[in-house]
């Protein structure tokens, strides 16, 4: 690991910072230590970085804004690679051409500020465009993949190729890059529609009205922790009918505003919260048995 930090180093590619605790990159703010978080400057630089994890065979994964990921208390023995300097945001007429590092709430506000609609689902999202069009983030029946169409991407053998919409395979919470883990989303092109600028920004408000009531927006979490079952109540639904709501394991709470939210609220551990995490799955499981499919991703606890 010195050796190839000190080769990222000597090429320049980009900030670098060492044995930092992941806890201050998760929404969760929970997560051990990582020997370090790279920040390429450039695609080339990227490409470098990425060509040099391979030779020396470091683990690593891109990690957006943190906000869907459970990383677990001990260290990540491996490195992080963040896009921040991806984060050029530029609109040609109806086409917004969005780096993967640029975050998602941003684009959606710009984009109603010039009156174009079709993001207005994205406005209470905390991701980058990155994580959002790998998890096909979405809300209010859209999602990414209503409204991306076409996706850069870097290959496991160093290609940068276009996917286009069809190519990504965009469904409920899942996409193409789910099943292609070491492609790296650069960028993605969104397409909207013209709109009333005042009839959206109404929307948006009254969207945000109702979840500053329904969420608790006011605790670290990583939004909604299940899926929704298919042909089934959704999950929050289930999980307060069993009476799970206020639940704890340490300092983890099933969230008394809407039970499929895990919020930390003192201080949990990540165990903490994955231990909660897997107990309402179970509970859910034993009374209505419903297999709840996990919406968070689980990073470093093999
Ligand atoms: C309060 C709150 C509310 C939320 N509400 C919603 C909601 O309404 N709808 C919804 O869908 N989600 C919601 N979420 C969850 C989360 O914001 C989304 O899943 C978001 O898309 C994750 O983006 P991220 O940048 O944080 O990705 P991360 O959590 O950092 O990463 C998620 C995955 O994407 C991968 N990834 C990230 N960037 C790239 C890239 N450039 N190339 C390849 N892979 C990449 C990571 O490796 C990881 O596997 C909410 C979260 C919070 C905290």
């Amino acid at each position: 690991m010195k050796e190839f930090l000190n080769e990222v180093d000597k090429l320049d590619i980009g900030k670098i910072v060492k044995d930092v605790f992941i806890s201050k990159y998760t929404t969760y703010k929970v997560g051990g230590l990582v020997r370090a978080i790279i920040y390429p400057k450039n695609t080339d630089k990227l490409v470098l970085l990425c060509k040099l994890i391979k030779k020396y065979n470091i683990k690593y994964k891109i990690l957006g804004n943190g906000s869907n990921l459970l990383f677990s208390d001990k260290t990540y023995e491996g490195v992080l690679i963040k896009l921040d300097e991806f984060n050029k945001i530029e609109f040609f007429d109806n086409k917004i051409v969005c780096g993967a590092g640029a975050s998602l709430m941003k684009v959606a506000r710009e984009s109603i500020k010039r009156g174009l609609a079709g993001l207005e689902f994205a406005t209470g999202i905390p991701g980058t465009i990155g994580g959002a069009v790998y998890m096909n983030a979405g809300a209010y029946k859209s999602d990414m993949g209503y409204v991306t169409r076409s996706v850069k991407v870097l290959t496991d053998d160093f290609k940068i190729i276009t996917l286009t919409n069809e190519e990504m395979d965009f469904h409920y919470r899942s996409s193409f890059l789910q099943h292609h883990p070491n492609y790296i989303c650069l960028e993605a092109t969104i397409r909207l529609e013209k709109g009333d600028k005042n009839a959206l920004e109404e929307v948006v408000k009254d969207r945000k009205q109702r979840r500053m009531k329904s969420q608790p927006l006011n605790y670290p979490s990583a939004g909604s922790v299940f899926r929704n079952p298919p042909n089934a109540d959704p999950s929050g639904k289930l999980i307060e009918d069993i009476g799970l709501k206020g639940l704890t394991k340490g300092g983890a709470e099933v969230s008394e505003v809407h039970a499929n939210f895990i919020i930390n609220k003192n201080n949990a551990s990540a165990k903490d919260i994955h231990d909660l995490i897997l107990f309402v799955k179970d509970a859910v499981k034993d009374h209505y048995g419903i297999d709840l499919r996990i919406e968070q991703e689980f990073v470093n606890w093999e």
